[in-house]
């Protein structure tokens, strides 16, 4: 009988504990929340929204696709529904070392839902459970099991942009003017390629010589990315202005046009190395060697340059020569342009193209080497005007075609906002 008494004590205190812990961990939270009602409003407002958790997993040496799958936990009937889902648009068998797999887990049921992978520097592939599609469209959830398939479409990467104005003057090379000014290098490559019917990067820059640029800036939650679009740019080289302004006149004609609204493009560029590979900013303090012979037998430039750097043709044209020559150029590529040009580049250590086959200007048509009577590698171009050697240099082409009258006037009120921007 005692015992049964102990019992129903003990049970009695038991159910006491329970509803005191009970009444402590809950019941004693109401009454903060109803005696502080308008402060816990207030905290309400600011407590930030649940976010979707994000795993951000880098692509290393020697992984797969699927191995990094099953790394992160994702299981095997999932990874392959998306690399099939997905197939179409993108082939996750070539994701690339270095990038980035992002794999984005609900906010309230944390269960993997979505692959993210940046192709290249526009576009991105998201594959997303329907599952979660469909739970985003409709006004109620169900926690049902739906049929979980996958879905895969590509979308540009949403980058914020900034326009940036941003520029230098020449000290000791354009490169490192741009560096120390705060251009990312691939900005600068751009601005190069656009000025390149223009100046010469290797020849022509002078200590003095000034630029400006008005181009993108892409950023990603806050962190500098890459350069965007350049819209404009002016390059002072010893006094003289050139300009460049990007203008879409039509579906088939955009590109970069002058001050008066002629395209840059003309019959030939400038030099027939890229910026890239001329520019004496990637090796600092080392300029790169060049000499210009433009008066006895040597009528050439001669740009110092590594052995494997790509040679291209400065216009289109004809190959009319690619092999061994017999008088010191090593091997020699010559190309004509119509009936009044034609260039040669010696001393290659490997030949690109082939006698007879047609080229577009900057079709990539040999390797500098040092081959032939050759000190050193470089590439000796020489250009002909009527069989007779010149300087490309000095050479006046024709101005690029125009712009359409009747899009002049939209292209002037680009220019005026542009310069304003650019502040000249
Ligand atoms: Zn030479």
């Amino acid at each position: 009988m005692k015992k049964n008494i102990y019992r129903l004590i003990a049970l009695l205190l038991i159910v006491q504990i329970g509803y005191f812990a009970y009444s402590f961990l809950f019941d004693q939270d109401k009454e903060i929340i109803s005696s502080e009602s308008d402060i816990v409003q207030l905290e309400e407002e600011v407590i930030p929204e649940k976010k979707d958790r994000i795993e951000k997993v880098e692509i290393t040496e020697g992984t797969t696709f699927g191995k990094l799958m099953e790394e992160n936990g994702i299981r095997a009937s999932s990874y392959m529904d998306i690399y099939d889902s997905s197939l179409d648009l993108y082939d996750l068998v070539k994701i690339r070392l270095g990038r980035f797999i992002e794999l984005v887990y609900d906010k309230d049921t944390d269960e993997f839902k979505e692959l993210r992978y940046k192709i290249n520097t526009e576009d991105e592939l998201h594959v997303r459970n329907t599952k979660y599609i469909e739970s985003e469209n409709m006004a109620s959830s169900s926690d049902e099991l739906v049929d979980h398939s996958w879905v895969a479409e590509i979308i540009p990467i949403p980058y914020d942009i900034e326009l940036v104005s941003k520029g230098g003057t020449v000290e000791s090379s354009v490169y490192m003017a741009a560096i120390n000014n705060g251009i990312d290098e691939r900005a600068i490559i751009d601005m190069a390629n656009a000025f390149q019917w223009s100046i010469d990067f290797a020849m022509d820059p002078r200590v003095g010589d000034t630029f400006k640029l008005l181009y993108e800036e892409r950023s990603l939650e806050g962190e500098y990315i890459m350069p965007g679009r350049i819209f404009a740019g002016v390059y002072v080289n010893d006094g003289t202005e050139h300009y460049v302004y990007y203008f879409e006149e039509s579906e088939d004609n955009k590109g970069f046009f002058d001050k008066d609204g002629n395209s840059v493009q003309k019959m030939f560029l400038k030099a027939p190395l890229e910026f890239r590979y001329i520019s004496s900013g990637y090796t600092p303090g080392n300029r790169v060697v060049l000499s210009i012979g433009l008066s006895g037998p040597h009528r050439a430039i001669d740009y110092a340059a590594p052995i494997g750097t790509p040679i291209r043709t400065v216009g289109d044209g004809t190959v009319t020569f690619a092999g061994w020559s017999s008088v010191g150029y090593g091997y020699l590529t010559s190309i004509r342009h119509n009936g009044t040009y034609s260039t040669n580049y010696a001393h290659q250590s490997k030949l690109g193209v082939r006698v007879g086959q047609k080229v577009k200007q900057g079709d990539v048509i040999g390797y500098v080497g040092s081959t032939g009577y050759s000190t050193g590698p470089h590439l000796h171009y020489e250009m002909l005007k009527n069989g007779a050697k010149i300087d490309p240099l000095k050479e006046v082409l024709p101005p690029g075609k125009p712009i359409k009258e009747e899009n002049k006037e939209r292209f002037f009120e680009l220019v005026e906002e542009y310069n304003k921007k650019l502040n000249i």
